[in-house]
């Protein structure tokens, strides 16, 4: 059956010395990879681990990060990847939500831990306790039977649309992801080796390296992104793939020139931007830059898995556009009343596939509420058009009500993304007497810009209709987002 760890096991019995996971010029092979792994499980289960169980892991990226989701669900449990960036009270949430005894941290992360005050935790750290703890690993008497379909690992919701709720994902939707973006990417081979520097601890930021990883491939590793470092390796680290988020475009883009033109057209077979729209602004620049046949935009989120993919040669002629649907999985448009839309015609995105997630950890009204006869919407409003290429509008609790009509601000973030003197944007609805709501633009204005509302309007008029040009404006030095580059509206619904 497929599991990540059993996939490590085949990629190390094929080529044990080939390098799995590269940190800081760093190796480990495949062959010491598995074998950490499984001193990891028997560890596991000398600590009294058994089927069913959640161990949580909660670091920042490094290899054994890599050990953990190989070797601890081959013992039964399910790995919760916890955000080692969250605050006490949110950690305490989240370690409480997953019901974790057994927490594995770097070193870092484990005043974050103990200062949750949970009591009864076994908290190892990664350094010399980790290291005692596989050394003297003892050889299970029974080990547990994995099947495909059990858990394998529980990334939580970063929390933007509400309290973080688990997401129970499967060896099997994950391993699949895997071969999917094998076949669709040609970057997820044996002779590829993928930057991975997202964090671990989310579902996409795990997904791609671990894919790659099952696939004989290897990846090396960064705790955190950095323009100019990400750039260099891109240049002479022999990297053939990764995965971006819309904001490291973004950094990159803000070097100096200078700097950029020493690191231009890197030798890369493929770049795979997810997590957030990519503005259409960005676009062009990016094949200039990184060259025209490598920029993949893919859509998804961590319950449905990957959806869809906008391929290089449609990045152009597909405005604002997320693409087609991977082989085996299916996506339809509906209106409320559960009827399929028309072209075009916008609607809530629901989808189905054998990348989906078990369900939300502990919370069946959740699951249920998510997942209707095994199709699933996580609430994204898309429309289709008449070549069947999908578009997601927005959010829908992103969406504005006005005067009675729906606005989507994703629209109007993508036309102002292209005024000159816009660095950062967002438009968010504000609550309003008459109206309802009315619109509000968020932004960072460039360094030497003078931004004012009556310049923003006049941009916007013959660019969109009148009733979607924002109503005000509030400047500010930075648009808070999470790690993976996702504007956190309710922060911004909340300024003043
Ligand atoms: P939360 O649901 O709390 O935001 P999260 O940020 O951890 O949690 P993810 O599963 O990573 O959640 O986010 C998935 C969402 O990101 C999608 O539902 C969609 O709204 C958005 N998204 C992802 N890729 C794209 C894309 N290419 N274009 C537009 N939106 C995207």
């Amino acid at each position: 059956s497929m599991t990540f760890g059993g996939a490590i096991r085949a990629a190390a019995g094929r080529n044990p010395s080939k390098a799995a996971v590269v940190m800081d010029g760093r190796e480990t092979s495949f062959g010491v990879l598995a074998e950490r792994a499984g001193r990891l499980r028997d560890a596991a289960i000398a600590l009294g681990v058994t089927k069913g169980d959640v161990v949580a892991i909660v670091a920042r990226n490094r290899p054994e990060f890599i050990e953990v989701v190989a070797g601890v669900p081959d013992a039964g449990a399910a790995v919760a990847t916890i955000n080692p960036r969250l605050a006490p009270v949110e950690a305490r949430q989240v370690l409480e939500d997953c019901g974790a005894r057994l927490v594995l941290v770097d070193p870092p992360s484990r005043e974050l831990v103990e200062k949750t005050g949970i009591e009864g935790l076994t908290i190892i750290s990664f350094g010399d306790a980790y290291e005692r703890l596989l050394a003297e690993a003892p050889a299970p008497a029974v080990v547990p039977v994995i099947d495909e379909c059990d858990a394998w690992t529980i990334p939580y919701t970063s929390g933007t649309t509400g309290k973080p709720k688990g997401v129970v994902l499967s060896h099997r939707s994950r391993m699949l992801v895997g071969l999917i973006c094998g076949a669709e990417f040609g970057c997820f081979g044996p002779d590829d080796r993928f930057l991975a520097m997202t964090p671990l601890n989310h579902g996409g930021g795990l997904g791609f390296p671990v894919g790659v990883l099952a696939a004989g491939g290897s990846i090396e590793i960064l705790d955190k992104f950095d323009a100019e470092t990400v750039l260099e390796r891109l240049k002479f680290g022999g990297i053939t793939g990764l995965f971006m988020v819309p904001t490291h475009f973004q950094m990159i883009f803000a070097l100096p020139p200078e700097t950029l033109a020493k690191y231009e057209r890197p030798p890369l077979r493929s770049i795979l931007a997810n997590a957030a729209p990519l503005p259409q602004a960005l676009k062009p620049r990016i094949m200039e830059y990184f060259g025209e046949t490598v920029l993949n935009e893919l859509y998804g989120a961590t319950e449905t898995g990957l959806v869809c993919n906008l391929r290089p040669q449609d990045q152009l002629r597909k405005q604002q556009c997320v693409g087609t649907t991977f082989p085996h999985c299916e996506a339809e448009v509906r209106r409320d009343d559960g009827s399929l839309c028309d072209p075009d015609e916008v609607g809530e995105l629901w989808t189905r596939g054998p990348v989906l997630f078990n369900g939300y950890w502990n919370r069946p009204e959740e699951t249920a509420k998510a997942v209707k006869d095994g199709w699933v919407s996580v609430g994204d409003m898309a429309r289709r058009d008449a070549e069947g290429f999908l578009y997601i509008v927005d959010r829908k609790k992103d969406m504005v009500i006005s005067g009675g009509v729906n606005i989507y601000p994703r629209e109007i973030e993508e036309v102002l993304f292209a005024h000159p003197g816009i660095a950062d944007v967002a438009v968010i609805g504000v609550p309003d007497e008459t109206w309802g709501e009315r619109l509000r633009t968020v932004a960072v204005a460039r360094a030497g810009a003078v931004l004012t509302q009556a310049d923003i309007a006049d941009f916007c008029r013959d660019k969109i209709a009148a009733y979607k040009i924002p109503k005000e404006l509030t400047l500010v030095d930075a648009l808070p987002r999470n790690a993976n580059g996702k504007v956190l509206k309710t922060e911004l619904r909340a300024l003043e």
